[in-house]
């Protein structure tokens, strides 16, 4: 697909991608991480933290049963989301701290208005490596503008190839908006797409092999993810966690896989086809063979909290700061404070275990 036309059809964001090139005031070309990030992040462990997680809202247009529950609506207030200025704020002050990567999530990030423009915003700013998790159902029409915005990569949420069972899971009838999507995402510079499972016992642990055959025909990155405990109906059993090592398993039984080396801070064990099949499998083991050690991660939810990690028991709260007037050097000096007390790890595997209050959706996976 050709950048040129795409701009062409959307001569709005292109103006607006030339002003924020243009307008960064000296402050913020100072920011800018490319260049002159001179500051880093690090917690008391040594761990570098160079990936932020923003969630911009916790509204989705899904209800996908191991993350949300099936009841009424329980978003919070819209004055209690950050604004757009305030995440261009945010953003700024945390690329000033060395973060490199930035996955836009949510909720559905795609169903709050604004978001291309957001990206373009991102992407003036030098953000070496932008991506964006989504469950792909408004994807097929936005994609062009989310490419034209600077978007390089996308996870795009599939849990079934079966449109009967998609429909259960997300509690949707949106499979074939889904699959349009992930079709669009394959003919466009963002190819080649990762496309997330979240395997839970009993459901559509028997897709595997289906799956992985979906990577070979489509030529996509297909990654499993073993079911945490952030399910908003607290249906989380250890018994429902389909373990990692058995897809790898039963993948490599079929077509034999050969590991691709990773980076020590990536959550996913990669794997080629060893017959030189297209497409790739990816294995998130969280539950069953913790990365913790490694994490260079942090979140931003879309209220405006800081988390050090998904399973952190208290949140952080920059909105009122933000709100309270607090000056960048406060900001940076509050958000190097919070990450030196990232957690070791998770507990999920220790006795006494407990959830934390927040669950997915509020989070931002
Ligand atoms: N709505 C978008 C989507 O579904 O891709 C982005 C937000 S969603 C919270 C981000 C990722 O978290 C998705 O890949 C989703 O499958 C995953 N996820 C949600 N709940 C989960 C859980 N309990 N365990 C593991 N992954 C989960
Ligand atoms: Fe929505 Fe994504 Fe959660 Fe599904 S996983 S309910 S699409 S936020």
């Amino acid at each position: 697909m050709c950048s040129f036309s795409v701009r062409a059809r959307f001569p709005a964001l292109d103006r607006a991608i030339l002003f924020f090139n243009d307008v960064l005031s000296p402050g913020d070309r100072q920011l800018h991480p490319t260049t002159t990030a001179t500051m880093t992040l690090h917690d008391k462990f040594g761990r570098q933290i160079t990936d932020l997680r923003i969630s911009i809202t916790d509204r989705c247009n899904f209800r996908c049963v191991y993350c949300r529950s099936a009841d009424p609506e329980n978003y919070r207030d819209h004055e209690e989301i950050l604004s757009w200025p305030e995440l261009d704020h945010l953003a700024k002050i945390f690329l000033s701290l060395g973060i490199r990567k930035i996955r836009i999530t949510g909720g559905e990030p795609l169903v709050r208005e604004g978001i291309e423009d957001y990206i373009a915003r991102l992407h003036a700013l030098g953000v070496e490596d932008l991506s964006m998790t989504t469950n792909g159902h408004l994807l097929a029409e936005r994609c062009d503008r989310l490419l034209a915005a600077g978007l390089r990569r996308i996870n795009i949420s599939l849990d079934s190839l079966d449109p009967g069972k998609f429909e259960r899971i997300t509690r949707t009838k949106s499979f074939s908006t889904v699959m349009h999507g992930i079709d669009a995402a394959q003919k466009s510079r963002l190819a080649p797409a990762k496309v997330n499972a979240v395997l839970v016992r009993g459901l559509n642990d028997d897709e595997v092999e289906s799956f992985a055959e979906f990577a070979r025909d489509c030529g996509v990155i297909m990654r499993f993810i073993e079911f945490m405990p952030l399910d908003a109906d607290r249906h989380w059993t250890r018994d429902l966690v389909v373990p990692a090592a058995e897809i790898y398993q039963r993948i490599h039984a079929r077509w034999p896989l050969v590991q691709i080396p990773h980076q020590r801070s990536e959550t996913a064990r990669r794997y080629r086809f060893a017959d030189g099949a297209p497409g790739e499998i990816g294995l998130i083991a969280p539950v069953t063979q913790p990365f913790c050690g490694h994490c260079s991660r942090i979140r931003l939810t879309a209220d405006g909290k800081l988390r050090t990690c998904l399973f952190s028991k208290d949140d952080h709260d920059l909105r009122s700061l933000l709100r309270e007037g607090a000056s960048d050097e406060d900001l940076v000096t509050y958000i190097r404070s919070v990450v030196t007390e990232k957690e070791e790890g998770h507990r999920i595997n220790e006795p006494g275990f407990v959830p934390p209050s927040r669950t997915m959706v509020f989070i931002g996976g």
